[in-house]
């Protein structure tokens, strides 16, 4: 089953994401809603287990990237697919716009020193990606240095993953309709108010533009080492469960194991 959701929703080294051709309502994979739930609650709690062999092993990492456009569930899913997993075993950056200091190094340095450290999972909420995207739409550099980035990037995951990181990413995709609900009730609720902000909006009138990019981005950097996953997002119950069941997949196949003590429980005696 889980074989199954990666399968529909990864894609292809090489192959055209489509964005236009995917349904962000899609829930064709989750046909009842309370199994689906449910099936996201012992995802969660699967996860932590295999976090705990993970980081009993203390020899890989696991990094979890999250791209999405505002309000695209970024944070959301990372309460909902991690909240069972224990905070020591999980390391989170969130990205923002650079500092004078990071702006003074190469796009990949303050990235490379938030990935995680063998034994964690790390959770990027955004990434170096935005240096494809905002950095693209906004043209935040010379063009034939964002032009070069795609290829950069394939190249730093790749170390990543020969050190021992295995790499998810996953692009969370919603429609435009589902954004402006959400921004108008960013607006409208008052415990969602702090959320809002104004130039949300403005990039919500590059759209297009921004869809563009992701696509690029998914046609350039989906690779057999580091995949892009598109996850179907208007629906948040859908989504938690497609990113849960992913996840856990891929800590099952990585597998890590408890050490072995080189002793004996008969060896000591605890007076
Ligand atoms: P938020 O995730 O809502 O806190 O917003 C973070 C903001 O930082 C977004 O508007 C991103 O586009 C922006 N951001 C993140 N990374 C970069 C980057 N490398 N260059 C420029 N802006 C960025
Ligand atoms: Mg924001």
């Amino acid at each position: 089953m889980a074989r199954d959701i990666a399968a529909r929703f990864r894609i292809a080294p090489g192959k055209r994401a489509h964005l236009g051709r995917r349904d962000p309502a899609d829930i064709a994979a989750f046909p009842d809603r309370g199994d689906t739930e449910a099936q996201t609650a012992r995802d969660s709690a699967e996860i932590d287990r295999l976090q705990d062999r993970l980081y009993a092993e203390r020899r890989r990492a696991l990094l979890v990237v999250l791209q999405g456009i505002d309000t695209a569930g970024k944070d959301g899913t990372i309460r909902s697919v991690f909240k069972e997993t224990s905070p020591l075993g999980v390391q989170v950056a969130a990205f923002g716009r650079p500092s004078d200091e990071e702006l003074a190094h190469d796009f990949l340095w303050r990235i490379h020193r938030a990935c995680p450290a063998r034994g964690f999972i790390g959770l990027f909420n955004r990434s170096h990606y935005e240096d494809v995207l905002v950095g693209r739409v906004r043209t935040l550099a010379p063009k034939t240095e964002i032009e070069a980035r795609y290829g950069q990037i394939n190249a730093f995951e790749k170390m990543l993953t020969e050190n021992g990181t295995t790499i998810l990413k996953f692009m969370l995709h919603i429609s435009k309709a589902e954004q402006r609900e959400r921004l108008q009730a960013r607006l409208d609720e008052p415990k969602s108010r702090w959320k809002f902000n104004p130039g949300d909006l403005e990039d919500r009138k590059l759209w297009d533009r921004y869809s563009a990019a992701y696509e690029l981005m998914l046609y350039k950097c989906s690779t057999a080492w580091a995949p892009w996953y598109v996850i179907p997002a208007d629906r948040k119950w859908a989504r938690n469960a497609a990113v849960a069941a992913i996840v856990r997949e891929t800590l099952e196949d990585m597998n890590p194991q408890y050490p072995k003590p080189n002793w004996k429980a008969g060896d000591f005696k605890v007076g």
